[in-house]
């Protein structure tokens, strides 16, 4: 079966946010990725619908999301500055919930940029 192509994909790794890539995809993953620069093609092409992950780990060992999500719930609100940190691999739809989080534990907020 030959690949399939998206044109026109957005790219939101880096915040430039180029909406001109073509990717080229089969059922797992894309194999390449035109227009997109060296961090953009990595990106892309390191993204794929295998599950090579748990999903989820406490203090690094195998757990239930529901197990997870308790113990994360529990590390935040007993946090004195929780940190809301990252979302550079996000959808915006995951930022503004991360926005709202931080929000309401009257914590900071931070992107990769910074660095
Ligand atoms: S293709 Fe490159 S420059 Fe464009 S958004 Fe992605 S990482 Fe940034």
């Amino acid at each position: 079966m030959g690949l399939q192509v998206i044109r026109n994909a957005t790219c939101t790794f880096c915040g430039c946010v180029c909406d001109d890539i073509e990717l080229h995809h089969d059922a797992v993953r894309i194999h390449e990725a035109k227009k997109a620069c060296v961090l953009g093609t990595a990106w892309f092409l390191n993204h794929t619908a295998e599950k090579k992950h748990p999903a989820a780990l406490i203090d690094g060992r195998e757990a239930t999301l529901d197990d997870a999500i308790e113990t994360a719930a529990t590390l935040l609100h007993e946090a004195d500055m929780p940190l809301v940190y990252g979302m550079s691999n996000t959808t915006c739809e995951a930022q503004k919930e991360c926005i709202a989080m931080a929000d309401r534990l009257g914590g900071l907020l931070d992107s990769h940029t910074s660095l």
